[in-house]
């Protein structure tokens, strides 16, 4: 299955970042525990907490899977939950009623009209008709080999049905409705980015003071390690047959690295590569990228730009970045040639 196609690959990746962490040291009374978790958000998430103890890193632990499992099945899409209201729920209920959600859900979503606004509509939770067709090609041609494109129309006629605005949130309620029986919400682009800011925030306040949270490559970073240095992340290399798995490698303290690569989850026609990100104006894969970084410290905002700024020209996407406080981004172009905002520098390792 895809999945686990997936899973290996990404195997790879956080092998290589888990050297990067130093695994194992000790400090200051405290030692570093790690955990991996392959059953959420399709992806491999990782974990390294400093703890005084094995006992205290299980109890953080147990909660972070808790809290892992709640997300993952909350920003779920294609399946419901006994007991729960989920995307799934608010998408089967289009056009019909009003769906009560969690408060968690509100706010992912309300983040995302946020941020659909503040890039000018280049990350859209709100185009779940036409990514559900490039979820079919992509699972036909991994599942039977039938790899195809999808036809021009059947993506226009999906596109008259992903109006963000008439998804219509009412806090006092704590509802979700989409008005539009035709239109579905995709949070794919954002929900891990959240789920790795709530997990920093429930850790933090549970007094873990040092951690690095991996879901999927969202990096989420909670102080430094514990011998004060901080944490080292590589930069994914998009060329994943490369014997150098990263290309950068940058310094983060509550520090958030996001990527969005076009070799995260793609197929092939004719020697052509689809991959998953889809430009809301062409509604096609957009080949300006082969990747995009964001470093922030919100990891929700992280991942939705991340998303966002791979489908903007470049010189909008730089001013974009170079707007927002605390904010940087590396470009990958498709050359294999990289540009980054004024202030990545400091963050890169010599
Ligand atoms: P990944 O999930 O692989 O880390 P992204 O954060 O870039 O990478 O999210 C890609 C996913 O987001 C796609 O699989 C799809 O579900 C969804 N998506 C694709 N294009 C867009 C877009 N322009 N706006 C919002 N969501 C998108
Ligand atoms: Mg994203």
């Amino acid at each position: 299955m895809k999945r686990w196609k997936m899973a290996g690959l990404l195997l790879a990746a956080v092998a290589a970042a888990g050297l990067l962490w130093g695994c194992g040291t000790k400090k200051a009374s405290l030692t570093a525990y790690d955990k991996q978790y392959l059953e959420y958000f399709d992806t491999i998430t990782s974990v390294t907490i400093y703890a005084e103890s094995q006992e205290q890193f299980d109890r953080w632990e147990e909660l972070l899977q808790e809290k892992l499992e709640y997300y993952h099945r909350l920003f779920d899409i294609y399946n419901t939950y006994d007991g729960m209201n989920n995307v799934k729920t608010i998408n089967d209920q289009a056009g019909l009623s009003p769906v009560k959600v969690d408060r968690e859900l509100l706010e992912l979503l309300e983040l995302s009209v946020k941020e659909y606004e503040e890039t000018d509509g280049a990350f859209d939770v709100a185009m779940g008709s036409v990514l559900s067709i490039w979820h079919d090609y992509r699972e036909a041609a991994s599942e039977n080999g039938r790899a195809a494109v999808p036809a021009q129309e059947e993506l226009l006629t999906a596109a008259e049905h992903m109006d963000i605005n008439r998804m219509v949130i009412d806090r006092q309620a704590s509802t979700v409705y989409l008005e539009d029986p035709d239109m579905s919400l995709d949070v794919g682009a954002v929900a891990k980015g959240y789920a790795g800011k709530r997990l920093g925030e429930i850790l933090r306040q549970e007094g873990v003071t040092s951690a690095l949270i991996s879901l999927g490559g969202n990096v989420v970073t909670i102080g430094t390690k514990a011998d004060g240095e901080p944490w080292r992340v590589g930069v994914q290399n998009p060329d994943t047959s490369a014997a150098r798995p990263y290309v950068h490698v940058v310094d983060l303290t509550d520090m958030c690295l996001v990527t969005s690569g076009t070799y995260q989850r793609y197929y092939e026609v004719d020697g052509v590569r689809y991959h998953h990100i889809i430009n809301p104006e062409t509604l096609m894969p957009w080949d300006e990228y082969q990747s995009v970084t964001i470093l922030t410290p919100d990891s929700a905002v992280a991942d939705a730009l991340s998303t966002a700024v791979f489908n903007m020209e470049l010189e909008k996407g730089m001013a974009l970045i170079e707007s927002l406080d605390n904010t940087e981004a590396l470009w990958i172009l498709a050359d294999g040639s990289e540009r980054e905002s004024s202030g990545f520098q400091k963050y890169m390792e010599e």
